[in-house]
C-alpha cells in the first residue's frame, strides 16, 4: 500500500500489510528510526516494489472509518495546486491526537483518543427557530430565494453594505439544508468573531442545550476540545460547522451548503506550511460536492468581484442597511494645516466629546499596538533598532498602566526580541529619550487625559493576549460599559455594536502608500469594514478619517460608501499593468545567513524555471529576486522571486515541473526555501 507521511519529501512511501487495508485508513509505520502515523492512499494490486524490500505496517488505526474519498480529493487537490507534498497536507489536517503515535501507543495510550462512548445519534434535524426571526426585508428575501433555488453548485458573491443584514441570508438560507438533514460549513475569519455568532446561530437555530449540534472549531481550543468538535461534525452530528480556515479540512459527510463570511478577508489565508486560501479551497469543495457556496462581504476581494462581473459567480445585493438607520456620515478631516492635540485634530476631539454627553460609545481605529513604533534620541537621531532584525523596537509599556514609574520595553513586533529601554542614549549619552509617533496604548493615554470622566477599553493583539479575554472585553462594550473603544484591525470587523455612534480613524495614511498592489485595496476594505461599525442601531453614524492625503481615490470612494466605483477603477488599473486577478502569481522566497546566498539560489532558480516554461511552452513572466522589505528576520535574510503568468494552467504545470528541481538550484548552498501559490502580500 502507499502511504502519505507527515514529511518534507515528495510522493509516498511503500508499506505492506497482512490484511487488506482501504484507501483512507490510518496506520503507524515505521520511518527511518522513527514511528509515524499515515493515511493509506492508494492500494495498487501490484506493489511498486519487492514485497521483501518493503516494511510492513505496525498497527491499523480502526478507531475512525477511513477518511472519506472527498476528504482525500480535498487534500489531494490542495496538495497539487498549492505545490506540497500529499502528507503535509493531510496530516497537519487532523487534529493533532489523531496523528500522534503516542496517542495509540506507549504506557498511557489507553487505545487511542477516540472514546466510542462518544457515539452519541446525529443530532434531529430542526424545524423552528427557537428566537424569532426579524421579518427578511426584500432584498434579503430574494437574496435568500436565489440561493435556496440554487440546484447542484453555484458559488454567490453576497455584496451587503456593513448592516445589511448577511447573518440573516446566510441562517435563512440555512435552514432548508438543516432540515433535509444535511450540514453547513460557516466558515468566519477571526476567533473573537465566533462567540456573538455561536450565541445567535444557536439560539436562532433552537439549539441552545444542543451542544453536539453545532461545532465550533478554530486553532485557539485545546486538544481535546478541537478533537470533540472534529468528530462531531465526521460522524454527522453536528449540523452547523462554525470555524476558522482551518474547519475547511474537517470532514463533512452530509454537507450541504458552505458559507464564508467576509471573504475579503486577510486571515483565510495560511501564512505557513500549507499557504491555502480557505477561501478559495471552499469554492472548488463547493463545486466537487455539487452545492452552493456564499461569499459574503460588504468589501470584496477583487478575485471574487471580478468572477461575479464576469458572470462566473452570481452576484446578489444588499444595498440598504436593515435596521432603520443610514450609513454613517463619512468626513475626510485634512490634517495638513490642522494644528494636533497628540494626534487628535479638534475635531474628533469635538466629536467625540458631543458623544460622550450623548451617552454614545466611540471606536477609535489605529492599526499600531504599542506605545510609540520607535524610541529615538533627541541630540543624535539614534532610533531604537532590533539588534536581530532590519526593523525598529516599538516601546510596550508593561500591564498596570496607573502607579508610578510606568515599565516599559521595547520589543521587536517581527523576532520577538525584547529589551529594557536604555536609561541613556547608547550613541551619545543623552538622557532625553523619546517616544516617536503613538500605537494604541499612547492613544489610551492621550484619551485618559482629554476625557477623565470616560471609562476607556484597549483591543489589540497585546490586551488580548489571555484566552478568553478577547470575548471578555468586547462583552464589557457589548454590555455598555465602554465609552471609548481604542482598537486596531481586531476590532473592525464583524461586531455588531449597538450603541456605538462614532468612529475616529488615525493614521490610515500610513497604509496608503505601501508598496504591495493590494495596499490600496486592504485600506479601503479595512475603512469600509470599520466605518461599518458606527452607527448600526442608533442614528446619526458619523465616521472622522484624519488623513494628509483627502484627495486620494480611496478617500474619496469612501465618502460615498462606493465599494462599486472603487473596485471598478482598481480592476481598470490590474488590468492595464496586468496584475491579479489578470494574471496568477507565485512567489519563491528564501532564506540564508547571507542575502547574496538567497539571491544566487534565487538567480538559479529563476534560470532553470526559463529553461522548464521554454520546454513546455509556457508563457511566464519572471521578476528579478529581490531583498525582502523586512530583509532581516532573527538574523536570517530573506529575498523573494515573483513568478506571473496571464494563464492559470500554464503557470501551474511549469511549477509542477519546477519544484523536483530545486533542490538542484539549492546544491550547495545553505538555504531555506518555500513557494506560496496566490500570495496576498508581494
Ligand atoms: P452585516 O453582517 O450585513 O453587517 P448583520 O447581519 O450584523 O449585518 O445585521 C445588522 C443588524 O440588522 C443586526 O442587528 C440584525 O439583527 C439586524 N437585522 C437583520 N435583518 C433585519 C431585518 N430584516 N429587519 C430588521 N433588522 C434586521
Ligand atoms: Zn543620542
Ligand atoms: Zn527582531
Amino acid at each position: 500500500m502507499r502511504v502519505a507521511l507527515d514529511v518534507p519529501l515528495p510522493g509516498l512511501f511503500d508499506y505492506r500489510s497482512d490484511c487488506p487495508v482501504a484507501v483512507g485508513t490510518r496506520v503507524i509505520v515505521p520511518f527511518g528510526r522513527r514511528r509515524m502515523v499515515g493515511v493509506v492512499v492508494e492500494t495498487p494490486a501490484v506493489p511498486a516494489l519487492a514485497e521483501a524490500s518493503i516494511k510492513a505496517v505496525e498497527q491499523v488505526l480502526d478507531d475512525l472509518p477511513p477518511l472519506p474519498a472527498d476528504w482525500l480529493a480535498l487534500a489531494g487537490f490542495a496538495a497539487q495546486y498549492y505545490q506540497r507534498p500529499l502528507g503535509e497536507v493531510m496530516l497537519p489536517a487532523l487534529p493533532a491526537s489523531l496523528r500522534k503515535v503516542s496517542a495509540y501507543q506507549g504506557p498511557r495510550s489507553a487505545g487511542g483518543p477516540v472514546q466510542r462512548s462518544d457515539k452519541r445519534r446525529p443530532a434531529a434535524p430542526h424545524a423552528v427557530a427557537a428566537e424569532p426571526a426579524p421579518g427578511l426585508n426584500a432584498q434579503q428575501a430574494e437574496a435568500v430565494h436565489a440561493i435556496t433555488a440554487i440546484q447542484g453548485h453555484r458559488t454567490v458573491l453576497l455584496h451587503g453594505v456593513t448592516g445589511s443584514g448577511k447573518t440573516e441570508v446566510y441562517l435563512h438560507a440555512a435552514q432548508p439544508v438543516l432540515q433535509r438533514g444535511g450540514q453547513v460549513l460557516f466558515l468566519v475569519p477571526e476567533i473573537n468573531l465566533t462567540p456573538q455568532l455561536e450565541q445567535s446561530l444557536r439560539s436562532r437555530l433552537g439549539w441552545p442545550d444542543a451542544p453536539a449540534a453545532l461545532a465550533v472549531l478554530h486553532s485557539g481550543l485545546a486538544e481535546g476540545e478541537r478533537l470533540r468538535a472534529w468528530l462531531a461534525a465526521q460522524r454527522g452530528q453536528a449540523q452547523v460547522l462554525l470555524g476558522t480556515r482551518l474547519s475547511i479540512f474537517t470532514p463533512l459527510p452530509r454537507l450541504g451548503l458552505i458559507i464564508v463570511d467576509e471573504e475579503h478577508d486577510a486571515s483565510y489565508k495560511q501564512q505557513d506550511g500549507l499557504r491555502y486560501s480557505a477561501r478559495d479551497l471552499a469554492v472548488w469543495l463547493g463545486r466537487d460536492r455539487g452545492i452552493p457556496v456564499v461569499l459574503g462581504s460588504a468589501t470584496p476581494s477583487l478575485e471574487s468581484w471580478y468572477h461575479a462581473e464576469r458572470g462566473h459567480y452570481l452576484k446578489l445585493t444588499l444595498s440598504q442597511r436593515a435596521r432603520q438607520v443610514e450609513l454613517p456620515a463619512i468626513r475626510l478631516v485634512d490634517t495638513r494645516r490642522l494644528a494636533l492635540q497628540q494626534g487628535f485634530s479638534p475635531q474628533l476631539l469635538e466629536a467625540l466629546g458631543a458623544r460622550l454627553e450623548r451617552g454614545e460609545q466611540s471606536l477609535i481605529f489605529l492599526n499600531r499596538r504599542g506605545y510609540a513604533p520607535v524610541l529615538s534620541c533627541a541630540s543624535c537621531g539614534w532610533v531604537s533598532q532590533c539588534p536581530r532584525c532590519s526593523a525598529y523596537t516599538v516601546l510596550h509599556r508593561a500591564a498596570g498602566r496607573m502607579g508610578a514609574g510606568h515599565r516599559q520595553r521595547l520589543h521587536c513586533h517581527h523576532c520577538g526580541y525584547q529589551a529594557p529601554v536604555p536609561a541613556a542614549c547608547p550613541d551619545c549619552g543623552d538622557q532625553d529619550l523619546r517616544p516617536m509617533g503613538r500605537g494604541t496604548q499612547r492613544v489610551e493615554e492621550h484619551l485618559a487625559e482629554f476625557f477623565p470622566q470616560a471609562r476607556i477599553a484597549r483591543i489589540d493583539a497585546d490586551s488580548t493576549r489571555r484566552k478568553g479575554s478577547a470575548a471578555q472585553l468586547f462583552a464589557q462594550v457589548h454590555a455598555g460599559q465602554v465609552d471609548i473603544l481604542v482598537g486596531t484591525q481586531m476590532v473592525a470587523k464583524g461586531h455588531d455594536f449597538t450603541n456605538l455612534g462614532l468612529v475616529g480613524v488615525l493614521n490610515a495614511d500610513a497604509m496608503l502608500f505601501a508598496h504591495d498592489f493590494r495596499a490600496p485595496e486592504r485600506l479601503f476594505a479595512q475603512l469600509m469594514q470599520v466605518a461599518g461599525r458606527a452607527g448600526r442601531h442608533v442614528r446619526g453614524g458619523e465616521v472622522i478619517v484624519q488623513t494628509d492625503y483627502p484627495e486620494q481615490a480611496v478617500y474619496q470612494a469612501l465618502l460615498r460608501h462606493d465599494y462599486t466605483g472603487f473596485a471598478q477603477y482598481s480592476l481598470a488599473e490590474r488590468e492595464s499593468i496586468g496584475l491579479p486577478p489578470y494574471a496568477y502569481q507565485a512567489l519563491l522566497t528564501a532564506e540564508a545567513r547571507e542575502l547574496a546566498v538567497a539571491l544566487e539560489f534565487l538567480g538559479r532558480a529563476r534560470t532553470l524555471l526559463q529553461e522548464l516554461a521554454a520546454e513546455c511552452g509556457a508563457a511566464l513572466s519572471l521578476y528579478d529576486p529581490i531583498p525582502l522589505r523586512v530583509v532581516r528576520v532573527a538574523n536570517i535574510e530573506r529575498a523573494q522571486l515573483l513568478v506571473e503568468s496571464r494563464h492559470r494552467p500554464s503557470l501551474q504545470a511549469s511549477l509542477a515541473r519546477w519544484m523536483p528541481r530545486l533542490p538542484d538550484a539549492a546544491d550547495g548552498l545553505r538555504v531555506r526555501y518555500q513557494l506560496e501559490v496566490d500570495p496576498l502580500e508581494i
